[in-house]
Formats: C-alpha cells, structure tokens, sequence
C-alpha cells in the first residue's frame, strides 16, 4: 500500500503523516525532510537545493525523484509507505509509477483555505535539532522556544517567511493541484476536510485507510 498525502504547504500533511506511520506501522517518508537533512549535513545536493528551498520554489525533479527512489526501496517500505510532499507535479506521479509498479494506492487530499494556510505557517516552528513542528497559535512548547522533546532551539523556517510562503502556495495552485484530477481519474483520490482539529481529521483518514485495507486483503484473498 502506498498512501500519498496531497494538500498545499501548511495543511498538516507531517502531523497526519505521523499519526499514520505509528498507527498503521508503515514509514513516513517527507521530501522535503529529506532535503532538510541534506542540506544540514552539508552534501553536494544540499548545496545545490537551499537556495531554492527557501525561496519557496520546487527543486529539480531530478534530484527529488532520485532520493524518494532510494528511499522507497528500502526494507521497511516492500508492505508499504507514506509519502508527505512527493509527487508534488505530475511528472513525479507518473515517475514514481515506474519506479515502484503494481502497488495499490490511496491519495489523502487534505484542504484548507489559503487564508488559513498563510496564518499557519507563519505561526509555525520548527526544532533545529529533531525537526519536530510547533505552532505558537496552537501547539505551544512547555517552555518558551525549547523543543518539549530534545530541548533544542525552535526556529522559524527559512521558506516560511511570508515571501516565501506566497511563492509556495503559487507553486502549489500551479503545479501540485494538477494532481487532484490526475488521481480523481486513476479512482484513488480522496479529499479530507482539513479545517478542523487534529484528531477529527484523523478520524476521517482512518476511515478510508480502514475501508481500502479491508478491501485489499479481500481482493487478494
Ligand atoms: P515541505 O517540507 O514539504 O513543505 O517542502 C519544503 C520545500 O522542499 C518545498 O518548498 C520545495 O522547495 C522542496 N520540496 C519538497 N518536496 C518536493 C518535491 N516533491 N519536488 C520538488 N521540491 C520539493
């Protein structure tokens, strides 16, 4: 099974994702995390991509298709993965098609107004060090700028400036959303109201995973 969380920047693909992974044990793998740690460790792709990152505009196809690639043939992924933030066009949805066949498939579109999305992210932080998400709105740290969990230092992201945040959500009404009719027609899309609690949401997405579980292991069996 391969879930593919669609949604523009600042829906809660991550937090959602996260929920998923430890529920139904599959791993959760982030593009644009693993850029992050790229860049973090200084490589020759982390190099080649920060600028563009946090200016808010997609990366080359080249240098994300190859990384999901490795990823995604990984051990921990033969039952099944999430994908936060890949494909983010449609020539990622076509490439990751070749690159990994034959595997059944469910698209969690998670939508929210623009409005609310610019004052999400604006509001969003992020641990410099273990790169868990904070929101000074709605998930507060227990002690001011410190990570609850390795008391590393919160920052903002760099692409969530509101420059930044404008050219994304361009971006995302530019490309990504192309992809809603792209699954609508391969009949695995299925879009979640994301204007509501955390909890709520997953509630919905655990239906569906619930009912297209159900109905793989019956059409295998
Ligand atoms: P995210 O953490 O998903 O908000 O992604 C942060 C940034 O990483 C994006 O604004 C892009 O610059 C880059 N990125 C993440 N995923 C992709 C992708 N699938 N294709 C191209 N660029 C990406």
């Amino acid at each position: 099974m391969r879930i593919i969380l669609l949604g523009p920047p600042g829906s809660g693909k991550g937090t959602q994702g996260d929920l998923i992974e430890r529920e139904y044990n599959f791993p959760r793998i982030a593009a644009g995390d693993l850029l992050r740690q790229a860049i973090k460790e200084r490589t020759e792709t982390g190099k080649k991509v920060e600028v563009i990152m946090n200016r808010g505009e997609l990366v080359s196809d080249e240098i994300v298709i190859e990384m999901i690639k490795e990823r995604i043939l990984k051990k921990d992924c033969k039952r099944g993965y999430i994908l936060d933030g890949f494909p983010r066009n449609i020539s990622q949805a076509q490439k990751l098609e070749q690159i990994d066949r034959d595997r059944s498939e469910v698209v969690l579109d998670i939508q929210l107004r623009d409005r609310l999305l610019v004052e999400r992210l604006a509001s969003r932080r992020i641990c410099s060090d273990c790169g868990t998400l904070y929101n000074l709105k709605i998930k507060m740290p227990a002690k001011d700028s410190l990570c609850d969990i390795c008391s590393g230092y919160l920052v903002q992201r760099e692409d969530d400036t509101s420059e930044a945040i404008k050219r994304r959500l361009r971006v995302y009404h530019e490309q990504t959303k192309a992809l809603i009719g792209y699954y609508q027609k391969k009949n695995v899309y299925c879009e979640i109201n994301g204007e509501r609690g955390i909890s709520e949401i997953f509630s919905d997405i655990r239906e569906v995973l619930d009912n297209k579980m159900a109905a793989f292991h019956e059409a295998r069996s």
